[in-house]
């Protein structure tokens, strides 16, 4: 019965969420209790129903589709290398359901609109190289960067988000999965940003900032003492009964943070604060690079790149693993495969907002401050006199920034202008 169905995607099947319609809940597939009582039971029953019952008696249903467009869609299970997934009913030569809200597609819009803008040329619904992942945009960045923005404002698993970065990542994209939910069961888990859940009416006019409020985290580093640089000690957890109480260890740190929670952060309503606009420019210019360290994700300046490899020990990620692809499989099946009970203790709270400590030393010692390249070359400064390390060789073949680059070039026009 289920032979002549029409499956959903890959990219989709990973994204689908499921509803049970007789219990009014979505059912966690991770888990193989669904994440409700009785849900292996439940599990049980509803794959005794495959072949005997028709697909819309079985009482699954997409809860986006409800959502996004008031649709009661039928789903029905199939499984994947061992895992269920929950694809749409759909008879063979019907067109995929589309679940895209218009906040969702202003999103899209608005993001490949300000890439345009900025001289990155952006499509939107672009195929990835490897096959599996459908870009919600794709933006062709400096040099040879790729990036996959991906709003992403309905509910997903963890296994999902990290099986559609995985098809991403063995594509050599550099994804920003974007959420609203501050509690999206894909924060950290994917290189993200998370930002205002704002109306597709705001988001379309271009002029309105979006402001970045996690994913983009800073590094610091200094005596943890309270006339030291850091705010609080990153390993002495912080207790809500004693908000006040000053957790200090007295040894030395370098910690990435969340940018809001780091001790420069201009308030969020600051007009200097980072927008997604400047977010998705300067990633795509490679100013902003993606992390991941003990499997938090974020994106970090490329300046402080240099140290956060330092200490980290290790190139960046998808440099090292861009030409393994059979390693990037496996590592990816590992993490799909874990057990249930594995899944299961996952933290449920909320994963954005955390520091990550690198490196806690005993006492300072003193560290070589050149900075070194992947192929352990020094980097050299920006050309155009910013001070910082330069990210990328400009067309002369210099290093410079490519933020600096379109200073430098406008300040030239303008006095062109003038004269
Ligand atoms: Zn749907
Ligand atoms: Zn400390
Ligand atoms: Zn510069």
């Amino acid at each position: 019965m289920d032979g002549d169905l029409e499956l959903d995607s890959d990219e989709e099947l990973f994204r689908n969420p499921v509803h049970y319609e007789p219990a009014g809940i979505n059912l966690d597939l991770d888990r193989a209790d669904l994440g409700i009582p009785y849900g292996e039971s439940l599990m049980a029953e509803l794959l005794r129903m495959r072949k005997r019952v028709p697909v819309e008696q079985r009482g699954l249903i997409c809860p986006d589709c409800r959502a996004a467009r008031g649709r009661r869609v039928a789903m029905y299970l199939v499984e994947r290398n061992g895992v269920w997934l929950a694809s749409h009913y759909r008879k063979r030569g019907e067109k995929p359901i589309s679940h895209e809200s218009d906040e969702h597609l202003a999103r899209k819009e608005r993001v490949a609109a300000d890439s345009e803008d900025h001289g990155f040329p952006a499509t939107i619904e672009s195929s990835a190289a490897e096959g599996h992942a459908r870009l919600d945009v794709r933006i062709d960045g400096a040099g040879d960067i790729v990036l996959g923005y991906e709003p992403q404002l309905s509910d997903q698993t963890v296994r999902g988000m990290r099986a559609r970065e995985g098809f991403r990542r063995r594509s050599g994209i550099r994804s920003v999965w974007d959420f609203a939910n501050p509690d999206h069961a894909g924060i950290g888990i994917v290189p993200y940003v998370r930002t205002p859940d704002l109306p597709a009416s705001v988001i379309r006019v271009q002029k309105n900032p979006i402001q970045l409020r996690d994913g983009n985290f800073v590094l610091e580093e200094g005596h943890c003492s309270p006339s030291g640089a850091l705010d609080r000690c990153p390993e002495i957890a912080y207790a809500p009964e004693s908000p006040t109480a000053s957790g200090y260890c007295g040894r030395w740190h370098r910690v990435l943070v969340p940018a809001h929670l780091s001790s420069g952060f201009t308030r969020p309503d600051d007009r200097a604060a980072l927008t997604l606009t400047q977010f998705i420019v300067e990633a795509a210019a490679g100013e902003r690079v993606p992390f991941q360290r003990d499997g938090q994700h974020g994106w970090l300046p490329v300046q402080q790149w240099q140290k956060y490899v330092e200490a980290n020990g290790q190139a960046p990620e998808e440099k090292k693993r861009a030409p393994s692809v059979r390693e990037g499989a496996r590592r990816d099946r590992c993490t799909e495969d874990r057990p249930a009970s594995d899944v299961r203790s996952e933290p449920k709270g909320r994963r954005g907002g955390r520091a990550i400590v690198l490196e806690t030393r005993t006492k300072e010692s003193v560290t070589p401050e050149v900075a070194l390249d992947a192929l352990g070359k020094p980097i050299p400064l920006c050309r155009f006199g910013c001070g910082g390390l330069a990210s990328m060789a400009g067309p002369e073949g210099l290093p410079e920034h490519w933020s600096c680059r379109r200073k430098h070039d406008d300040a030239q026009a303008s006095a062109g202008e003038a004269a």
